[in-house]
C-alpha cells in the first residue's frame, strides 16, 4: 500500500507545474527535536508545558525585560537547536527544490533546519528561533546583530529597534500572537499558485496555518487538478476531513526520500 502512494506521490509531483511542502514539527523529530502532540510529544509528555507556552506572548506585552531574561535562561524548550542536524527528510525536500519541483517550503518550525539541508526558499510561518523581530515595525535581526548577554549584564534588557525604537522579541510567534503579515501574505500566494500541497509531520490543529490547506480543498472544487498528499505517522483532522487526497503514514525521513528515488527512476527507466 505503501509502496503504491510513493509510486502516486511521485507521478503526481513529477506532473505537477507548481508544487510546495508545507511541514510541522513532525519532520524534525527524527533530529532530535521533540514534536508537541505526537506519542512522544513535549506536550503529550508533561501538558504543563503547554501552559507556559500560552504565557508566552503575555510576558513579553506585559513584561518585556523579563521576557528576555526567561528567554536567555531557555531560549526554547526544545533544547540546544544550535546542535541539531537536518535529517533525510529535510534534506529530501531540498533536493526536490533542486531538480525544480518543490518551489517553497512553509514550515511551522522554528529550528532553521530546512535552510541547513540547502532548501532556498522557505517561508518560516511561525518564525525562526535564529532571528529576533522587532514588534512595532516588523525589521528582523540576526541573533548576533545584538549582544544580548552585555544587554543582561548591564540591565539595559529588552533590546530596541535600531530603525523605529520599538522592543525587540525574537523572531518566534508564541500562542496568541499575530503571524507577521508579510509572512501570511506571501503563504497565501504560493498556496493559490500550487497545483501540489505536499503536508509534512504536522497534526493541523494550528491555526491560521491549517487553514492552507482548506484553502487549496476549496480552490480544487472550483477547478480541477490540484492534489494535496499528507505524509505523516497518523492521521490528522486533514486525513479525517478528506482535506488530503489521500495519507502516506509513516516517518517523513524515510517516505520523502523513497519518493525522491521514485521520481529519479521514473526519469531513468533503465536505474
Ligand atoms: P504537532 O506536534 O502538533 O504534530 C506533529 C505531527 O507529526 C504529529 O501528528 C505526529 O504524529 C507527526 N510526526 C511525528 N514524527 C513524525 C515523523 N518522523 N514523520 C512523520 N510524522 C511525524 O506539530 P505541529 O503541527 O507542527 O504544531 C506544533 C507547533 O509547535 C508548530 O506551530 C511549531 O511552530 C511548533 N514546534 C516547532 C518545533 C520545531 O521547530 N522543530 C518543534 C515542536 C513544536
Amino acid at each position: 500500500m505503501t509502496t503504491e502512494l510513493i509510486r502516486q506521490a511521485a507521478a503526481d509531483l513529477a506532473c505537477s507545474g507548481y508544487a510546495i511542502a508545507l511541514t510541522g514539527a513532525g519532520i524534525s523529530t527524527e533530529s532530535g527535536i521533540p514534536d508537541f502532540r505526537g506519542p512522544s510529544g513535549l506536550w503529550t509528555k508533561n501538558p504543563a508545558e503547554e501552559r507556559k507556552a500560552y504565557e508566552r506572548y503575555e510576558k513579553f506585552l506585559t513584561d518585556p525585560g523579563g521576557y528576555w531574561e526567561d528567554r536567555l535562561n531557555a531560549p526554547t524548550p526544545l533544547g540546544d537547536l544550535g546542535k541539531m542536524k537536518p535529517n533525510q527528510g529535510h534534506e529530501a525536500l531540498a533536493e526536490l527544490e533542486r531538480m525544480g519541483i518543490v518551489k517553497t517550503v512553509i514550515t511551522q518550525n522554528i529550528d532553521n533546519l530546512h535552510q541547513r539541508a540547502g532548501s532556498r526558499h522557505v517561508l518560516d510561518f511561525h518564525g525562526n528561533a535564529f532571528r529576533l523581530r522587532c514588534a512595532s515595525c516588523g525589521r528582523r535581526y540576526e541573533l548576533p546583530e545584538f549582544d544580548l548577554e552585555g544587554l543582561r549584564r548591564d540591565r539595559r534588557l529588552p533590546p530596541l529597534c535600531g530603525a523605529c525604537g520599538g522592543i525587540v522579541k525574537l523572531d518566534v510567534v508564541h500562542f496568541r500572537e499575530p503571524i507577521p503579515a508579510d509572512v501570511i501574505e506571501q503563504s497565501l500566494t504560493e498556496t493559490e499558485k500550487c497545483d501540489v500541497m505536499l503536508v509534512c509531520g504536522t497534526s493541523a490543529v494550528v491555526y491560521p496555518f491549517a487553514s492552507l490547506p482548506e484553502t487549496v480543498r476549496e480552490q480544487a472544487a472550483n477547478s480541477r487538478g490540484k492534489v494535496i498528499i499528507e505524509i505523516n505517522a497518523e492521521p490528522t483532522p486533514l486525513t479525517q476531513r478528506r482535506i488530503s487526497d489521500y495519507l502516506i503514514q509513516g516517518k517523513t525521513g524515510q517516505i520523502l526520500p523513497a519518493i525522491v528515488a521514485e521520481i529519479r527512476r521514473m526519469e531513468s527507466p533503465a536505474l
